[in-house]
């Protein structure tokens, strides 16, 4: 038995557990199917992964870290920074490490969940609360004869590092967030490289510098400048948020500047034209770098743009007839989305499990967090909260303040399960749903941000500040209190 069972020790499962030894908790456990902890920081590790928010603010508001080397730092540095977390605030011994939740089952007459580990241990608990990210489980695209290929083939988020990709001919898939990252950087060593693009990404200059060692002092002896760097940084995105979500009319400027960026960059203008994007700016996530577009434009690199029509055991065909050869295939082809949620069953009041409670009635949550019909379950990085502009450990953060509360309800009224109403969720979902009608994501693109049937449960379609706002205090009166 524990009183809270977290599941995941990324951001959010970490910050949960701050927060909860911070409010004098210590009856929980964070449970980690991994062998290490930091979420997507442990498992992306291909060359040049960086974060595409600035550091100063893709970090904890109440832990600054004034060791950050780069505007962006590369992941190993946000590794260390989750590792430095732990420890710090003491909640490194709360995580087991290799315990997979493979199911969870709400039991009305007690008021508990019963989490199963690994498919046998079980274990009790009041509340359940997940952080198992969104962008998590590698999407391998349905390509004919991809299991065919003979040479080796990896996903970039499974990065195998035992390849010496050094004079090797290698096809890339994707040019997504990933592969404008890694693309750069194995470049120079491949003799070829063939980079397999569906859609041109928008891509904009990464206002990235090193932070010069005195820097780094100076924000070790006066945190107070790295916080108004970091303000800064929040109120610049916040700003961009608004072409987001209010008129896209306003995004304009940030085309121009990709425009001029490409134009400056590629030279060529039969390569320029293929990588000229075809959709609204911000409509899929708008890429940064400095080192792509003059990666592409290397003699050894070709971007592909026809269609791929199957993979053989040498090569990949596409639809022109053309057969490349290539001994090295990997894939930047992003996550399933919609199948992180809810990957393991999680079944709620009345046995249904949550991913069928979602195919039939939509997938909503209220603030991204509570589902009626799952008492005492809150979802971190839940539907809607996932952002195009800004850092998530800002909603992540957000978020655990609004979960320590609905706890707290808990606790106080003595109560054995608080439960959204479903009016509440409704109510929150619709409007949600009403405001990204006119939203930049909706205006015709294909992207993971949607649904195939077009629905966007993904996004916040609104300023952080809101979600800051609307989360800061809980009401009780949006909750079923049950003993
Ligand atoms: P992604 O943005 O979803 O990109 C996937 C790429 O693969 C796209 O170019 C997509 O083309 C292509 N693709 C997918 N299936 C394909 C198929 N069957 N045939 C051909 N091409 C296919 O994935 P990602 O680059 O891994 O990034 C995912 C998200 O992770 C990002 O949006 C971002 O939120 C996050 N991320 C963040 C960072 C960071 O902070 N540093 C770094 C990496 C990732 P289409 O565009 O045509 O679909």
């Amino acid at each position: 038995m524990a009183e809270v069972v977290i599941i995941g020790s990324g951001f959010s499962g970490l910050c949960m557990g701050i927060k909860l030894k911070q409010a004098g908790c210590e009856d929980f456990v964070i449970l980690e199917k991994a062998d290490d902890l930091g979420g997507t920081w442990r498992d992306n590790t291909y060359p040049g992964c960086a974060c595409d928010i600035p550091s100063y603010l893709y970090s904890f508001s109440f832990e600054q870290n004034p060791r950050w080397t780069r505007m962006f730092a590369p992941w190993n540095e946000i590794l260390d920074y989750l590792r430095h977390c732990a420890d710090k605030y003491g909640i490194a011994d709360k995580i087991r490490y290799g315990a997979e939740v493979t199911e969870a089952v709400f039991d009305e007459a007690t008021g508990r969940w019963t989490v199963t580990v690994n498919g046998g241990e079980t274990i009790e608990t009041q509340a359940l609360v997940t952080g198992v990210g969104s962008l998590h489980q590698p999407n391998v695209p349905d390509l004919p004869g991809l299991d065919t290929f003979a040479g080796t083939a990896f996903h970039s988020a499974l990065w195998d590092h035992s390849q010496d990709l050094r004079g090797r001919n290698v096809a890339v898939i994707g040019t997504g967030a990933s592969a404008i990252q890694f693309v750069p950087e194995i470049a120079p060593q491949v003799a070829q490289l063939d980079v397999y693009q569906r859609t041109a990404p928008w891509v904009t200059p990464k206002p990235d510098r090193a932070i010069a060692g005195w820097e780094r002092k100076l924000y070790q002896r006066f945190p107070v400048g790295q916080r108004v760097i970091r303000d800064a940084v929040y109120w610049g995105l916040e700003g961009r948020g608004a072409g987001f979500a209010g008129n896209p009319k306003l995004m304009k400027g940030l085309e121009l500047q990709a425009k001029r960026h490409l134009h400056k960059q590629v030279t060529d203008p039969e390569l320029r034209a293929k990588l000229t994007p075809d959709y609204q700016i911000g409509c899929k996530r708008i890429l940064i770098s400095n080192d792509y577009y003059p990666a592409l434009a290397r003699p050894n690199v070709s971007v592909v743009s026809t269609p791929i029509t199957r993979i053989t055991p040498t090569g990949v065909v596409t639809a022109d007839g053309t057969d490349r050869a290539c001994d090295t295939l990997i894939l930047g082809t992003g996550f399933t989305v919609s199948a992180n949620l809810t990957r393991m069953p999680v079944l709620g009041k009345d046995g249904v499990d949550l991913a069928d409670h979602w195919k039939h009635n939509g997938v909503g949550a209220h603030l991204g967090i509570t589902v009626a019909g799952y008492p005492n379950l809150f979802l971190l990085v839940g539907p809607n909260t996932l952002l195009g502009h800004s850092s998530m450990v800002f909603m992540i953060e957000a978020q655990v303040r609004y979960v320590m509360q609905a706890l707290h309800l808990l606790r106080r009224r003595g109560a054995s399960y608080v439960e959204v109403r479903e009016e509440v969720q409704e109510r929150f979902v619709d409007a949600i749903q009403g405001d990204l009608n006119n939203t930049v994501w909706q205006s015709g693109c294909t992207s993971w941000y949607l649904d195939p049937s077009g629905r966007n449960s993904t996004i916040w379609p609104d300023w952080t500040m809101k979600y800051w706002h609307q989360t800061r205090k809980l009401d009780p009166t949006d909750f079923a209190v049950v003993h």
